[in-house]
Formats: structure tokens, C-alpha cells, sequence
């Protein structure tokens, strides 16, 4: 009898025939190669906080735990090699170990590297990329039981299509055993969390992007009161602050190793829905969500709204391609409804050309998708290529993709 997996908001669960936890890439090979020989799916999961069902199967769910650390590092070229499993807690004490940094992190670090490399998991700031953008290479077992080599440990630069397509593959190119990625010095930062209102937010926000390093605010919908999270090196601070400002006051005030600086603890648990719009429509998206939320929702909604900005990159499937970006994240408690709030405010960000967070929920599906990605067709073809016989695919993902069973 095997046990079954539940992810971290408890809205997915389901039921493998086999939990694999390898402790060497030849295990992988072999394990490959048996799913393939017997028609099986093969789904490698990170720490499970991803709220669409990307992982799930009920055949082999394959955990990289066992596979974690900071491998190498090359402080001159400004790189280090990791393990799929590493945490990105221990990632970073480990980094810091060799006076590495990674350049961002999201708003927690319980991920593992690979799981949130494979969704785009971001932060915030207008020149801070995804941490997919940072693996600048890496080496995979595809669907053939075969080890493949890509970006810099194929001796290839960043341009690399197949690095291009592997840096945001939903684990559906195969499974990543080792990757190289671009880091900084290790380095301090002073975190300011302001609570103020939201028309102060709203009137400067441009400002706010544009002169610190890294700056997102969430808005509570029942108050109508907004918190601003500001993240910059010590000494590089803005003067703009809400100080003085009607109901405005310092709620935090840190100052530590990016690594511990940036990431929150998560106590409540919450369902979330995000998607990435362009920078350049400031925040008439944000508008409209709040009109709405106003009118219909203020009563169902526990919690709150995340806005966020991410620097374009290159890679095939990231919601940041080629575009500055803005994120706007609804929240709710996962012991409230989330459906009816999330499918009435979802058409928003449609109407924007939002790309959904491939991680959280959302509803699109490969014809939509299609039109938002301009690769989506060099990236399945790649898919194929790597796993001609289905072994990464499940139910979810073959939607996803528009392929038939
Ligand atoms: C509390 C919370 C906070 C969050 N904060 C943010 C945030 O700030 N920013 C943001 O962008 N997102 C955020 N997310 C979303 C989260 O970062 C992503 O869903 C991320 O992918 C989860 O990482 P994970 O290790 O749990 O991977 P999982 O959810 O377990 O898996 C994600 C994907 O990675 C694949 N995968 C895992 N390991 C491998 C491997 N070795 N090789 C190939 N594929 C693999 C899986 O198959 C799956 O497709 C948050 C989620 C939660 C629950």
C-alpha cells in the first residue's frame, strides 16, 4: 500500500504506485528506462507547493531530496554548480559558505532549486530576473533514460535553445540532475515593510520600481491599506518613504544576508492565483482588479493582493519572456472558497495579455497558451524530441500542452 501525496495548500492530492527518492543519477537512468519499457509516467517533484496538479501521477513520483548541495562554485566567473533537491533555505547557506549569493529570491524558501526553477518561481524588482534566468546551464535525464548536457555544461552560451526551453519546462523535458547557475557576491540587505494606504502606493509606484532594488506591495481589500515590502543594499535607500503619510508606520525593519533578509515564514496556509502582465501597463490592471474585488468580493476574501515587477528574459516558456513585467497574485485562505472569486478576476488579466504563474492556479489551456507564447511550438517539439514516448506526461500536463493521449 503506498501513501498518498498531498501538496503544501492541500487542494491536490493523489495517489502514486511508487515513491523513488535516488541517491545517484544512475538510479534515474535505470528507473527511466523501466517506465518507458513498461508504458509508465515518470513525475519528479520538488517540496509540492505548487497548486496546479504538474506533479501528479499514479505511477513513479520521483523526489530529488537525496540529491542536494552546493556542489562547485566559481566566485571569479560568478557561478555554482547545484543539486536538483538542494532546499533553497540550505541553498543559501550553502552559497554563503563559499560568499555566494543567489541574485533574488520569491517570498519563501521552502521550494527546492529545481521545482522553482521549472515554474519561473520569481521575486521582485525591475532589474532582477526569475531564478530560472540564473541557471545558465545544467545537465537532465530525458524520457530516454539518457543523460543530456545543456547551456554552459554543453559548452553552449546563454543563447542555447535547449537551455532557452529547459529553464521553464514544468519537468516535462526530463529529469534536472545538476545545475549551473549564475550567482552574486554574497551580499546584505535592509528590508523596510511600511504599512500605508493604497492611494499613496498607487501614486508612486513608478517611483517606487524605478529607485529601489527590490519593492512589492500586497493590498488588503477589507482595509483598503496597503504593505510595501523595500529591499535595498545598505546605503542605496530612496528617500521615498510613506513616512508621515495618514495611517502610514514602519512594521519591520532588518537588516541581514539576502537570504534571510528576503524569504517570509508561512504559518496560513492560502491558495493563490497569479499572473504577469507588461510593466508598460502600469497599474491600470491593478485598478481594475480592486474595482472588482470591491464590488463583488470584499465579503469572500480572507486575505490579500500581491503586486510585484520581474526583468524580461529569454527563456520559451517563462511568463517574462522578452517583456518587463508586472505580477499580480490574489490570495486567498485554503479554508475559504477560492473558484468563483478567481474565475470572475481572471478575465482581467486576460484582457492585459497576462501569462499565468505555471505553479498556481489558473485555467488556460494550449490553444490560449499558444497565442501568449511565440516558442510554444518549438518548446513541444523539443518536448518530443527529449521524451518521444510520454514518459514525463500526465493527465494535467497533456491539456496543458495539447497533446493527444
Ligand atoms: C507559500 C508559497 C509561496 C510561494 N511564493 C512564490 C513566490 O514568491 N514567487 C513565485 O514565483 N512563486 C511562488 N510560489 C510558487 C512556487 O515557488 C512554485 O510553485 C514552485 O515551483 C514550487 O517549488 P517546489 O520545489 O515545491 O516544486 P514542486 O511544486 O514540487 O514542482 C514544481 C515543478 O517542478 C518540477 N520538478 C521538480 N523537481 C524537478 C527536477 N529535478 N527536474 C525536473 N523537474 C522538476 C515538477 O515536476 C513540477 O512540474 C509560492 C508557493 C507557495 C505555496
Amino acid at each position: 500500500m503506498t501513501k498518498n501525496f498531498t501538496n503544501w495548500s492541500g487542494s491536490i492530492t493523489f495517489k502514486p504506485s511508487q515513491w523513488a527518492s535516488p541517491t545517484s543519477v544512475r538510479e534515474i537512468f535505470k528507473l527511466i528506462k523501466k517506465a518507458r519499457r513498461h508504458g509508465q509516467t515518470v513525475r519528479p517533484v520538488g517540496s509540492g507547493h505548487s497548486s496546479t496538479p504538474i506533479f501528479s501521477t499514479e505511477d513513479t513520483l520521483l523526489s530529488l531530496e537525496n540529491l542536494s548541495g552546493v556542489v562547485s562554485s566559481d566566485p571569479e566567473r560568478g557561478t555554482a554548480r547545484v543539486l536538483p533537491g538542494t532546499g533553497l533555505r540550505e541553498l543559501g547557506r550553502q552559497l554563503a559558505d563559499h560568499s555566494l549569493a543567489m541574485e533574488n529570491l520569491g517570498d519563501v524558501d521552502y521550494q527546492a532549486i529545481a521545482g522553482a526553477i521549472s515554474t519561473g518561481t520569481h521575486g521582485s524588482g525591475i532589474t532582477l530576473g526569475n531564478l530560472s534566468s540564473t541557471m545558465i546551464g545544467g545537465r537532465l535525464v530525458n524520457g530516454l533514460g539518457e543523460e543530456v548536457p545543456f547551456g554552459t555544461e554543453a559548452g553552449e552560451n546563454e543563447d542555447d535553445d535547449l537551455l532557452r526551453a529547459v529553464q521553464v519546462s514544468l519537468g516535462s523535458l526530463g529529469i534536472l540532475t545538476s545545475l549551473t547557475l549564475r550567482v552574486e557576491e554574497a551580499h546584505q540587505l535592509h528590508r523596510q515593510n511600511w504599512i500605508t494606504h493604497i492611494d499613496w502606493v498607487m501614486e508612486n509606484f513608478r517611483e517606487l520600481i524605478e529607485t529601489n532594488r527590490s519593492v512589492d506591495f500586497y493590498w488588503y481589500p477589507r482595509s483598503d491599506l496597503a504593505q510595501v515590502r523595500m529591499l535595498n543594499k545598505p546605503g542605496d535607500e530612496p528617500d521615498l518613504t510613506p513616512e508621515g503619510e495618514p495611517y502610514s508606520y514602519l512594521k519591520k525593519d532588518l537588516t541581514g544576508p539576502n537570504y534571510e533578509v528576503i524569504p517570509n515564514d508561512r504559518a496560513l496556509h492560502f491558495e493563490e492565483m497569479e499572473y504577469m502582465l507588461p510593466l508598460d501597463t502600469d497599474l491600470s490592471a491593478f485598478r481594475e482588479v480592486r474595482q472588482r474585488v470591491r464590488a463583488e468580493h470584499r465579503a469572500e476574501v480572507g486575505w490579500r493582493v500581491l503586486v510585484r515587477t520581474i526583468a524580461p528574459d529569454s527563456a520559451m516558456l517563462s511568463n517574462a519572456q522578452d517583456r518587463s513585467t508586472m505580477t499580480i497574485a490574489l490570495l486567498q485562505n485554503n479554508t475559504l472558497p477560492f473558484k468563483r472569486y478567481f474565475d470572475d478576476v481572471q478575465p482581467i488579466f486576460w484582457d492585459f495579455g497576462g501569462r499565468p504563474h505555471w505553479g498556481k492556479k489558473h485555467t488556460l489551456k494550449s490553444g490560449q497558451l499558444a497565442e501568449l507564447y511565440p516558442e510554444w511550438g518549438t518548446f513541444q517539439q523539443t518536448r518530443r524530441e527529449l521524451d518521444p514516448d510520454g514518459v514525463f506526461m500526465n493527465d494535467y500536463l497533456r491539456e496543458l500542452f495539447g497533446e493527444e493521449s
